[in-house]
């Protein structure tokens, strides 16, 4: 049987970099980006294993759509020749509005993307400013429309709560907006302001708790009602679009990112490539040269992995799945957690399932704390 893989490529260009952005990701000249998709190219060839059979490939950024469309298509046909890629494999790709042409999607289209995930971000030209983006709501409504002609029929829009200046009213008429063009995925996030971004330096109007945890409460009734399906703390989708991509993450699957910074889950091992531009253009052929930060995980970080972001998704974790894996059974490792926070009305457990409560999805942070394991367990096993 082929080893199942899951497949990230980061493209870390932008046109510009957003007030409150801190991702590895900025302008580049076409020179600059030539030599990269080289470099990827080389980087997909010195990890080329055709035993793997990679179901979910995801293009992120950075802006992949402000890229040459060929240059996409070409990494897609090195994933291709180096792996085993799935006939039915997910394909997505992110995209900015403002850098989207029908001419692009098309080419997209044809190298195989089925699925597009659009950072819109607010439905307010005001909030948009505020956020330093390049783009409009008009200019989403028009790289929308423009991505449904050409085909795409899974679509993805990130939308952010929490933006200085935005009130549980406007939040409210964003997702309400956005409901407008029926999208089959919607990643609503709260902004973090983030050390080393222009907003750090800024005093911020920015809405206080209260108002972030109504906000949370809203997105979950306001999608509901139109027919999405919570499915992680911050991911809804119609029926049978939760992006497989990400489950696989929470779910533990082994991926393998490339290009500059991506981060790698394989063989029980997590890695990221370098995170430095230069030293990526020399030497992504040498996969040894690229690889940093790696971190054997010993089964004491497995469980917690297992826990932490399995319970991010609302169908919790499996107590066999745990079992099978592990040769111990959830209650002999958690039973305090479990009951301490079943008592508290933050978890459930349903079915042979353990799972966040509505209530314990916004205390997420209280209940995780409770499963990190200590050293004392450790030296008993
Ligand atoms: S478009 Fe995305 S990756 Fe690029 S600067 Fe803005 S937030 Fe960062």
């Amino acid at each position: 049987m082929k080893r199942g893989l899951e497949v990230y490529i980061h493209i870390p260009f932008c046109v510009k970099k957003c007030d409150y952005c801190d991702f590895l990701s900025g302008p580049g000249t076409l020179e600059t980006q030539k030599a990269y998709f080289s470099a990827l190219r080389k980087e997909l060839q010195a990890a080329s294993d055709r035993d793997c059979q990679v179901d979910t490939v995801f293009i992120g950024g950075g802006t992949p759509s402000c890229a040459q469309p060929e240059e996409i298509a070409g990494i897609l046909e090195e994933v291709r020749k180096n792996f085993l890629l799935s006939e039915q494999a997910e394909i997505s790709m992110e995209a900015n509005p403002g850098t989207l042409t029908g001419e692009k999607l098309a080419i997209y289209r044809q190298a195989g993307i089925n699925r597009l995930s659009i950072g819109c971000q607010s439905l307010s030209d005001r909030e948009l400013k505020e956020l330093g983006r390049i783009h409009t709501a008009k200019e989403f409504e028009e790289s929308f429309y423009l991505a449904r002609e050409a085909g795409f029929t899974n679509i993805n829009v990130d939308l952010m709560s929490g933006i200085p200046g935005q009130t549980l009213q406007s939040w409210e008429e964003n997702l309400l907006r956005l409901m407008g063009y029926r999208p089959e995925h919607i990643s609503a996030y709260s902004l973090i302001v983030e050390e080393g971004t222009p907003f750090a330096c800024r005093n911020l109007d920015l809405p206080d708790e209260e108002t972030e945890r109504m906000m949370y409460e809203r997105t979950g009734e306001i999608l509901g009602q139109q027919g999405y399906q919570q499915y992680e703390i911050s991911n809804y989708a119609k029926k049978g679009f939760a992006c497989r991509h990400n489950i696989g993450y929470w779910e533990r699957k082994e991926y393998l990112g490339f290009g500059l910074g991506a981060a790698s889950l394989w063989n029980k091992t997590r890695f990221a490539n370098t995170g430095k531009m230069e030293i990526y253009l020399e030497n992504s052929g040498n996969l040894n040269k690229i690889r940093e930060n790696k971190e054997v995980l010993d089964q004491k970080s497995e469980m917690e992995e297992f826990l932490f972001l399995g319970l991010r998704m609302t169908k919790g974790i499996s107590e066999a799945d745990f079992e099978k894996y592990f040769h111990l059974s959830l209650t002999q490792v958690y039973k305090d957690a479990i009951q301490k926070h079943e008592a508290l009305g933050l978890l459930k457990r349903e079915q042979g399932r353990l799972f966040l409560t509505r209530k314990g999805i916004s205390l997420s942070n209280q209940v995780f704390v409770d499963f990190l394991l200590d050293e004392e367990w450790e030296r008993e096993q």
